[in-house]
């Protein structure tokens, strides 16, 4: 099954540019440019020196023993918890500054809801050295003060979003309207494999980096480079399509998508989009997102903030309609339980995002020769707080 992007930015029937008119020019420069840019050998090689040095690539394979015990399957945990940040996304915030410098943009602009890609962003601009706003929801500001404070050590002006319900998508309006403002000087970093084409395939290409790693480590592992699943969490996507990305051809990898089903899928306290969503256009492009039945937008609602989010990028739109990958939810407890479950058999406190994943085990039946390896997409320490407030461990 093809799982690539055509001309238009479509996935099967997701993706697109659905933008105002005003941005088209923004949107078109990246487009017309992106492909090659990263192609360039001088990009190649400050990509992956940076990656190497300052995210510390390749992060581990490791087995994890109890776990396997536990599940009666082989269990690798890829461990992007140990990326510099906490997390996955700083793969992608590297690549992005890259580009944006290539494109001669000399300000950086981004949305942030739980913080984790705000402080992602800010860590790379301070590296580089560039002038960074980032626009978040004053609830959200108040709810995830730690990262409002990282993002301004490093530098970075963190910018309240006030209309609407001040969360996520009333900070990626104040970024969208931003940008149309100062077209020429200035690129917008999108955190997740979402937006108007090229963003969900340009984020996956960036984040591709830990499928690639996953081959080459497993094959060393297991004397092969296919494991029996992948399994990742998804919000927007990002750290699923980066552990998805070299195994899309490879029919005989299953790939586990896993959604937050916050208090129950029938309790209107969710975000699985795929199980609660339908067509429609979210943030510039054609995907599935969870709306009213006049097209509103629905709160999603999760214990973890990286997974609050209505949609899906397109490329899991096409990857859940087409059946090529396997979806499952967790519902907060079922979350909450598997990451104290991790800290207890590995000595690992996951994220509570990738909690989410780690729940899903307990949905699966596996034979005992099954490989599976779980995408770690980020460490325990942020959540902190709400590990102490669920309170059962
Ligand atoms: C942001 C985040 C996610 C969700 O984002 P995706 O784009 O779906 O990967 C998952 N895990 C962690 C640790 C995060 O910080």
């Amino acid at each position: 099954m093809k799982v690539k992007v055509d001309e238009r930015g479509y996935y099967g029937n997701f993706g697109g540019a659905y933008i105002p008119e005003m941005l088209y020019p923004n949107v078109e420069e990246l487009r017309d440019n992106y492909e090659r840019i990263m192609q360039a050998e001088d990009f190649q090689e400050e990509f992956q020196s940076l990656l190497k040095d300052f995210v510390g690539r390749p992060t581990p394979l490791y087995f994890a023993k109890r776990l396997s015990q536990k599940y009666g399957a082989k269990v690798y945990l890829k461990r992007e918890d140990l990326c510099h940040t906490g997390a996955h996304k700083v793969n992608n915030t590297i690549g992005q500054i890259l580009m944006a410098q290539r494109l001669g943009k000399k300000k950086i602009i981004a949305e942030t809801g739980a913080g984790q890609h705000g402080v992602a962003t800010a860590t790379v601009c301070a590296l580089m050295g560039v002038e960074c706003i980032v626009y978040m929801g004053a609830v959200d500001m108040e709810r995830q003060k730690p990262n409002v404070e990282r993002m301004r050590i490093l530098g970075a002006e963190v910018r309240a979003a006030e209309s609407g319900s001040k969360t996520l998508k009333d900070a990626t309006n104040e970024a969208m309207r931003h940008w149309i403002n100062n077209p020429t000087d200035t690129h917008y970093i999108i955190g997740s494999v979402v937006g108007p084409h090229p963003y969900p395939e340009m984020v996956a290409r960036f984040q591709s980096v830990i499928s690639e790693e996953i081959r080459k480590q497993l094959l060393s592992h297991e004397g092969t480079e296919k494991p029996d699943y992948v399994v990742a969490c998804v919000g927007g996507g990002s750290n699923a399509a980066g552990a998805f990305y070299h195994y899309y051809d490879d029919e005989d990898v299953q790939l586990v998508a896993v959604e937050a089903a916050g208090l129950g899928n029938d309790s209107g306290e969710s975000a699985a989009t795929t199980v609660l969503g339908k067509p429609g256009v979210l943030h510039g492009s054609k995907t599935l997102l969870m709306q009213t039945a006049d097209g509103q937008v629905v709160e999603p609602y999760s214990i973890s903030a990286g997974l609050d989010y209505p949609g899906i990028g397109p490329v899991h739109a096409h990857l859940f309609e087409t059946g090529r990958a396997q979806f499952y939810s967790a519902t907060d407890e079922e979350a909450m339980q598997a990451g104290i479950e991790l800290s207890r058999l590995e000595g690992i406190i996951p994220a509570i995002e990738t909690a989410h994943a780690l729940a899903a085990l307990n949905q699966m039946t596996f034979k005992a020769e099954d490989v599976v390896v779980l995408n770690l997409s980020g460490r325990g320490d942020k959540d902190l707080e709400t590990y102490i407030k669920w309170g059962k461990y």
